[in-house]
């Protein structure tokens, strides 16, 4: 697979590989995730949680939130007998056991702690104060916890890939090979924004060099494994990079370490011309460029985390996704550039998106409306996914969800008229040169005459041409344009 490399000189000798969740699920599945490490030649390698261990630890801290005792302590059984059962299978190492169980106490402990902790934050909530001076501190005090239960909620999220990645190190270990487990908090630096962190990357690289180049360097099929999804602020708490983090990890130290090549091993074997759940035809995607695949995966396709091409982008570091469970079915190779460049590579879908459109006669020939409703998007953090503009109103997309933040949707409202109009799915054309080629959006839409389409946007890329269609239309939107454009 690796002869595929675009890269003319292999300059480091340096692979990172990460494995998902699905590829940790059990003894098996590590153990064709270490296979396939070894025969890849890997330095690094990044692990997520076993499968469904972040999903319990995060019910975890609901349970925490309603203080629900009894479902706190059913999860974190579960979480210690399927690692148990997975230490069991693989036959770990006596001192990996020992630490394995250092781990799970520790993440119990950590549970405890944060439900113990949200609970005085309700009963603080809960109980009226009668002075000014009181009701400051009050608050005050109030903020600490909620700090404090940020970090033990991130803390505890990062306890999944804290022991997948010490199986998979002994594992490695006991067949014969060499490999050392590194804290990522080493090396991930990022800002204190608990559960979304942001790696700060003008440290990590550095960071690379002082604590993974020494390890792997001139040392050939030494393995260093670590955990993605977690990582450290300089003031030494944990964070985590959002869900799903574990690629945009793998992606962050590819960089770091100025990597020949970054590969994403998951559960299907890459990229496809669309979801083949929703369109039998779909056909797997060899290579496609960086662009390509960037829209791709910001658009629908769950398959990588949306930022993990950016690291690699920026080194131009060629990225492979493939299978771990059938390696042998190759997979999709992201480049700089490719072979060829179809007007139409794939088709996204997105669902669950609303519509929001901000009028106001306040824009007529003035300047600095865009900027201040950007700085509203900005300020609660929202990402806004297509927009459109009239000479007086804005009209844009967002996930449903963001309308659950009343003060987004009241600083909006400040600045003109707002619609809201929900239940809406977004169709994506994703290709190149789609922003120069006539007679493009009126193949679409005659393709789709019979489905009602709403806010198109075409021209601020070359690769991806967008349009909403009302919720459960999308589907029949993409097999019909599937037909048309891609066969
Ligand atoms: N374990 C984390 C999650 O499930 C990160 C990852 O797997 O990418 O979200
Ligand atoms: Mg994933």
């Amino acid at each position: 697979m690796l002869s595929h490399s675009k890269k003319t000189e292999k300059v480091n000798n340096i692979i990172v590989s990460k494995f998902g969740g699905s590829s940790m699920a059990d003894a098996n599945a590590i153990r064709r995730s270490a296979d396939i490490a070894v025969k890849q030649g890997s330095s690094v390698v990044v692990v997520s949680a076993t499968y469904g261990t972040t999903n319990r630890l995060v019910e975890i801290t609901e349970a925490a939130d309603s203080g629900n005792r009894k479902r706190i302590v059913e999860l974190l059984a579960e979480v210690r007998a399927s690692h148990c059962a997975i230490a069991d299978d693989l036959a770990i190492s006596k001192s990996s056991l020992n630490e394995l169980h250092e781990l799970l106490d520790t993440t119990e402990t950590v549970a405890y702690n944060l439900e113990e902790t949200a609970r005085r934050f309700r009963d603080d909530e809960m109980s009226g104060f009668e002075t000014d001076q009181s009701k400051t501190d009050q608050a005050e005090a109030n903020n600490n916890l909620f700090l404090i239960i940020q970090r033990l909620r991130d803390r505890l999220f990062g306890m999944g890939e804290r022991m997948s990645s010490l199986l998979i190190t002994d594992h490695l270990n006991h067949t014969g090979h060499s490999a050392t487990c590194l804290d990522a908090g080493k090396v991930i630096r990022t800002d204190d924004r608990y559960t979304h962190a942001v790696p700060q990357f003008d440290t990590i690289e550095e960071l690379c060099e002082l604590h993974i180049h020494p390890v792997i360097d001139g040392k050939q099929g030494h393995i260093v494994v670590t955990q993605g999804f977690v990582g450290k602020t300089s003031e030494g708490y944990d964070t985590t990079l959002g869900r799903g983090g574990s690629d945009y990890s793998a992606a962050i130290l590819a960089w770091g370490l100025d990597a020949d090549i970054l590969q994403i091993w998951t559960d299907v074997s890459g990229m496809s011309t669309t979801d083949p759940r929703i369109v039998p035809d779909a056909q797997p995607i060899s290579e496609i460029s960086f662009q390509e695949a960037a829209e791709l995966a910001t658009f629908g396709a769950k398959i990588l985390h949306p930022s993990t091409l950016i690291p690699a982008i920026w080194k131009e570091i060629p990225v492979f996704v493939g299978s771990s469970i059938r390696p042998e079915n190759g997979g999709t190779w992201i480049y700089r550039e490719v072979g060829k460049a179809p007007l139409v590579r794939a088709l996204a879908i997105r669902r669950n998106q609303a519509l929001l459109t901000l009028t106001t006669t306040q824009m007529l020939n003035t300047y600095g409306f865009l900027y201040r409703i950007f700085r509203v998007f900005n300020d609660h953090r929202v990402s806004v996914d297509s927009i459109t503009t009239s000479e007086i109103s804005v009209a844009m997309t967002v996930d449903d969800k963001t309308l659950r933040d009343r003060a987004l949707i009241s600083d909006l409202e400040d600045l003109g008229q707002l619609n809201i109009e929900e239940s809406y799915e977004l169709i994506s054309l994703i290709g190149n040169n789609i922003n120069h080629t006539a007679g493009l959006a009126q193949k679409v839409f005659t393709a789709l005459s019979d489905i009602n389409v709403r806010m198109i946007c075409q021209g601020a890329s070359r690769h991806n041409f967008c349009f909403l269609v009302d919720e459960g239309r999308g589907e029949q939107a993409l097999r019909k344009l599937h037909t048309e454009f891609i066969g």
